[in-house]
């Protein structure tokens, strides 16, 4: 066996979460047995997994996980009997962390000043097995994987570096050896050789965990009669291994459930909702699902670090992170699946074609759904947290091939009639007046500039209520919006407007014409100058106060949605707008008198571009030659002076 020791470079993500846990947190710190028994249970849920196809690996041991402590030494060890791990995943599960955008998180976590909020963060980015150097100036793993010869030895201080040299271990699995820091009562560091705290820990926090959780343990005797006490060393499993799932509801705590979350998924923070189901009839499962408080960091990374539930068949873990059991809108929610009616003998790419999980996924839908609309009726307050975390995350179900109804009827949207209250959209259709026909929405980069544009005023003047809906993917599902019952949607920042009754209409209609026919000359010359990116200039009855909008045809791409196209690597072809004037607004009734007085006034022209320029900054857009734009409105002002 070669004997060097090789030292490699902390990953800088990974010096920098360790840096945080080491001298931000104190509080929470038994935490890090949970990470390590966790992590034991993953090992041995895979091993076991492994072991379906290729019995040889299996250990001649039951699985278990062990805690052995050195209390002179002060060492605690926890090991298990599971996959252990080769050099190069050693190195690659225990140096880098792969969740990308780990770095701008970690530095937003440093900054912030609040620690119950960085325990929070912190704490939903799974910190798994670096929360040993919370408690321990030193950590060694010894590892070997199953089926391998070789063990290797991982160690480090926590401090930049670790080093690896190979080893031995006489079977397969791995021992974490923790260097234990003295015990510090006031920064949380309790003495994690006694016995009782860390049957303690284990009660708390890791109870239904499905393997043994064994320690020897040591109780004294009371001798016969005349002799003396003994001490009597028992091999004693301190957790009461029932899976969570299978038990009773009304016989386990919520304490308990939320242990459980944490233990699934190392968030730190307990859950905000539980979903206890059991699916009966052709297909037969149970699933325990949550729905986080937090919503993890990457939640719009495409490759999100933990995505789908954890499957288990009749009890045997089978994977984690299965994508089939929940559509990508649900890809929040965090659980396990357990049925009696799949074969063993399944893997990624069967399951995907598997008639039984989609009826599963399917049932499931509908429970988190449901249960989504009793979390709305019965705390508002937090079903709005939980909307504006995961609400743009749900209504990419718009977009594919789910039912769609449900969906709109869990949102939740911004309005005109409120600064500060969300809507429902069956709240919004209940106060529509009677001759509205239609659901009036605004799209825009943010709610405070939606709120302020200009192709509200009509609707505003008139007590139309506008929804305001400024997510992301709020521009793409409308693109081919789902009626809401019978009423359609439409946006007041595309088409003409037609609001009133008929005779309204007609009479409104009548006036623009009128003032279109006054204002021809100007508007063809306006057109003439900003023909690059203008297809149309014309007169508008939708504005009130301001002297100009911007607007779309009623099948045009909106500019947000443009935006969204090409961030994606999309090539998109320049969509021009339509340029619509007020024809009751001094600054278009003025300029028209100037125009007729001399159509090659150079004023008549240069305003022609600050009110272009000034339409593009009313919805939260740029001139594009932002100096000039700026010149021109400093030349206007020493002008007004
Ligand atoms: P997480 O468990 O959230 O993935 P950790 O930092 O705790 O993050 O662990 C990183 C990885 O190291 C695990 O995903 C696993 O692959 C590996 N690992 C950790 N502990 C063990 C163990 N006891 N046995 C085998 N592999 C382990």
């Amino acid at each position: 066996m070669t004997q060097t020791v090789e030292r490699h470079e902390f990953q800088a993500e990974v010096k920098q979460l360790l840096d945080l846990l080491v001298h931000s947190l104190y509080s929470h710190k038994d935490i890090f047995l949970r990470e390590l028994i966790s992590n034991a249970s993953d090992a041995l849920d895979k091993l076991e997994f492994e072991g379906l196809t290729n019995p040889d690996l299996l250990p001649s041991e039951e699985f278990h996980i062990r805690l052995e402590t050195e209390p002179n030494a002060r060492i605690l060890m926890v090991s298990d009997n599971g996959i252990g791990m080769r050099r190069d995943e050693l190195v690659e599960q225990l140096g880098t962390i792969a969740h990308s955008g780990t770095s701008d998180f970690l530095e937003a976590i440093g900054k912030s000043k609040d620690q119950e909020l960085s325990l929070d963060l912190i704490g939903q980015f799974g910190v798994g097995f670096y929360s040993s150097f919370m408690v321990a100036n030193k950590v060694t793993v010894i590892t070997r994987r199953a089926g391998e010869d070789t063990a290797h030895k991982w160690e480090s201080t926590g401090e930049g570096a670790y080093t690896l040299e190979e080893t031995e271990r006489p079977s397969n699995g791995t021992t974490v050896i923790l260097h234990l820091k003295p015990v510090d009562q006031e920064n949380g560091i309790q003495d994690y050789t006694a016995e009782w705290v860390l049957k303690d820990i284990v009660r708390h926090h890791s109870d239904f965990v499905g393997y043994p959780i064994k320690m020897m343990t040591e109780r004294e005797e009371a001798g016969a009669e005349g002799e003396p006490s003994q001490k009597i060393t028992t091999d004693e499993t301190v957790n009461s291994m029932k899976a969570i799932w299978s038990r009773p509801s009304e016989e386990v705590t919520d304490e308990e459930f939320n242990e459980f979350y944490k233990h699934i998924t190392h968030d730190w923070s307990d859950p905000a909702r539980r979903i206890s189901v059991r699916m009966e009839g052709a297909v037969e499962a149970r699933a325990l699902l949550y729905i986080p408080s937090q919503a993890p960091f990457d939640l719009y990374h495409r490759e999100m670090s933990y995505r789908g539930l954890q499957l288990y068949i009749k009890r045997v873990f089978i994977m984690d992170k299965c994508e089939d059991l929940m559509p990508q809108h649900l890809r929040f929610v965090k659980g396990v699946v357990d049925s009696e009616d799949l074969s063993l003998n399944v893997s990624r790419e069967i399951l995907q074609q598997d008639r039984k999980i989609a009826a599963i996924r399917k049932f499931l839908v509908k429970k988190v759904m449901e249960e989504l609309g009793r979390f709305h009726r019965a705390d508002s307050d937090g079903y709005e947290k939980f909307w504006l975390q995961f609400g743009p995350v749900v209504k990419e179900g718009l977009l594919g091939t789910e039912k769609r109804e449900p969906i709109l009827e869990l949102m939740l949207c911004h309005t005109t009639r409120d600064e500060h209250e969300f809507t429902t959209v069956a709240d919004y259709v209940a106060r529509m007046p009677a001759d509205q026909d239609a659901i009036y929405y605004l799209t825009g980069p943010a709610t405070e500039v939606a709120r302020q544009s200009p192709q509200l005023e009509v609707f505003l003047q008139k007590g139309h209520e506008v929804l305001l809906l400024t997510d992301r993917v709020d521009e793409i599902w409308l693109q081919n919006p789902p009626p809401y019952g019978d009423k359609q949607w439409k946006s007041v920042g595309r088409g003409s407007v037609e609001l009133g009754s008929e005779e309204e209409r007609k009479n409104a209609e009548e006036e623009l014409q009128s003032k279109s026919a006054d204002f021809k000359g100007l508007t063809a010359l306006f057109q003439q100058l900003l023909n690059e990116d203008l297809k149309e200039v014309r007169m508008t009855n939708r504005l009130t106060t301001s002297p100009a909008c911007l607007v779309g045809e009623e099948h045009d791409l909106p500019p947000q949605m443009v935006e969204v196209l090409r961030q994606a690597g999309q090539d998109v072809p320049k969509v021009k707008r339509i340029l619509e004037l007020n024809p009751h607004h001094s600054v278009l009734q003025k300029l028209l008198t100037r125009f007729q007085d001399d159509e090659h006034d150079s004023i008549v022209r240069d305003y022609a571009e600050l009110i272009y320029g000034q339409a593009l900054l009313a919805e939260g857009g740029q001139p594009s030659d932002a100096a000039a734009f700026s010149k021109k409105l400093a030349d206007l002002m020493e002008k007004g002076l």
